[in-house]
């Protein structure tokens, strides 16, 4: 059997950001991704100066960012209106000459899949499992085919196959609550362009940002709720919306507003699971890459960037070591730290967010009152200004 190269399970944004990187390192790739095609997704992103500079470093900062829109600053809010704080993100995104970035997934990914070119991504194809041989790796899929690499990358997410066959004892935590995510196109601005807002209620965050245009010159938004909810929920089918509106009733403008505009079909309500640091990501020519090896709770907008990062240095470490089996080892060694110190400031953040009890709420909502936003810029610089290529 020939090998393929580099194999990636999953072509997420970060199968895909690692196939583009490999390939500019001058590396054979080909990624393998269950899903029958890449359907437009119902969510945003947004990608901080870590991600945006490793797509700089990709040759593709400029189509990213022409593709969603780029906000100044964070708006904190009482779920009555009232400021908690601001935030300059414009400050650090000056410093760092990168921007932060509000995109919509599903134009991400074509962004990424036009720089793949075609012919890399191999559509329809489950893997369920991989056998180490002969110093290269097989790989099996749903439908009994298989193929041949030098090396295998799992970045199949947070219910990895490649994780389960390296790792079957290892399960995803659950991290209490659940998030509904909504995209809709207003024909007038809802917030003012160049900021996004976080708005803090009863128990549940709420936030609002720019994605971009819509059609006919539509303002593009992307919200979502986060709330406390017992795992695996569901809402009545085509109840999203009033599950959402359930949990906001009453709050500032243009939260009900925006979510009677947003489509029953634009709303999605997923779960957030996290993974405790893993006691290994690879052996052998095989790691994980992504949500597979470090899935973590969204309070830091960190999980994609990180993926983005994972790409970018392990693209350089297999470019700089022709030792393919200890390049992997570099990089795992490179990224596990990084990654769990995110994850761990992830749910640090998450951990005060969605108190209910009023006095939790008061003291809360006086911490973001008074917290000199130097010191949470100071925070931000920590994970956002870390040189992940050095
Ligand atoms: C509510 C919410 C909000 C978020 N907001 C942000 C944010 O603002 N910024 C940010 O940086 N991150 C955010 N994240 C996190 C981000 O979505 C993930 O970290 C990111 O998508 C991980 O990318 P990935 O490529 O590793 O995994 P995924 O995006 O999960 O991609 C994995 C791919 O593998 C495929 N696959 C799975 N199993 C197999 C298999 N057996 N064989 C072949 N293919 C397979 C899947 O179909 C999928 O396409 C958010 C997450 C949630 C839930």
């Amino acid at each position: 059997m020939q090998s393929r190269g580099v194999v990636i399970i999953g072509g997420g944004l970060g199968g895909l950001c690692a196939a583009i990187a490999l390939r500019q390192a001058g590396l054979e790739v080909a990624v393998y991704e269950r899903a029958e095609d890449y359907w437009p997704v119902g969510a945003g992103l947004s990608l901080w100066p870590n991600a945006m500079r490793a797509f700089e470093a990709l040759g593709l900062a400029r189509e990213v960012a022409g593709a969603g829109a780029s906000w100044r600053e964070t708006v904190m809010h009482r779920w009555d209106g009232k400021v908690l704080s601001r935030l300059a993100v414009d400050a650090l995104c000056r410093e760092l000459g990168q921007p932060t970035v509000g995109v919509l997934r599903s134009e991400l990914q074509q962004v990424l899949l036009r720089a793949l070119g075609p012919d890399v991504v191999h559509l329809g194809a489950a893997c369920t499992g991989f056998d180490v041989e002969d110093g290269g790796v097989r790989v099996t899929f749903a439908d009994g085919q298989q193929v041949r690499g030098d090396c295998l990358i799992g970045a199949d997410g947070l219910h990895s196959a490649v994780r389960q066959r390296l790792l079957p004892e290892v399960r995803s935590r659950y991290g209490g609550r659940t998030s509904w995510r909504g995209v809709v196109d207003v024909a007038s601005e809802v917030i003012p362009e160049g900021s996004q807002f976080e708005i803090y209620g009863p128990g549940a965050r709420f936030g609002i940002c720019h994605i971009g245009r819509g059609p006919e010159g539509t303002r593009r938004m992307y919200w979502f709720l986060l709330a406390p909810a017992p795992e695996g929920g569901r809402d009545a089918e085509g109840g999203h919306r009033e599950a959402v509106l359930s949990q906001v009733r009453g709050w500032m403008e243009p939260v009900e507003s925006l979510v009677r505009a947003t489509p029953e079909s634009a709303i999605l309500r997923t779960d957030i699971h996290y993974l405790e640091p893993l006691p290994k990501w690879g052996e052998g020519p095989v790691t994980l890459l992504g949500d597979s090896a470090h899935a973590m709770v969204t309070d830091m907008a960190q999980g994609a960037c990180q993926a983005i990062e994972d790409a970018l240095v392990l693209a350089k470490l297999l470019r700089e070591d022709s030792d393919r089996v200890r390049a992997l080892r570099t990089y795992e060694s490179r990224r596990r730290p990084r990654t769990a110190h995110v994850s761990e400031l992830s749910l640090k953040a998450g951990s005060i967010r969605y108190v209910r009890n009023p006095v939790a709420r008061w003291a809360r909502d006086l911490l973001l009152q008074t917290l000199p936003p130097s010191v949470a810029l100071n925070q931000l610089r920590s994970v956002v200004a870390y040189d992940f290529l050095a």
